[in-house]
């Protein structure tokens, strides 16, 4: 009878880790991770101006601000 229940807690456990992880999946982390990286400052190719990277324009390997691209 004693083990049984120690079997039933045991169960219990791992049920509630498994739901438990399943529920706090890293998904905003991962937007806030995106968020952090389109902050960052690069520098304009052409005039050196230093602008996030939301705003900056790609070019190849290059990040141009709004005047110069
Ligand atoms: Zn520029």
């Amino acid at each position: 009878m004693f083990l049984k229940i120690v079997l039933l807690l045991i169960i219990i456990y791992f049920l509630y880790r498994f739901f438990g992880g399943s529920f706090s999946l890293p998904k905003p982390k991962t937007k806030e991770k995106d968020e952090v990286e389109q902050n960052t400052l690069v520098e304009c190719a052409s005039c050196s101006v230093y602008i996030t990277k939301k705003e900056a324009i790609k070019k190849g390997n290059k990040y141009y601000c709004n005047e110069c691209a």
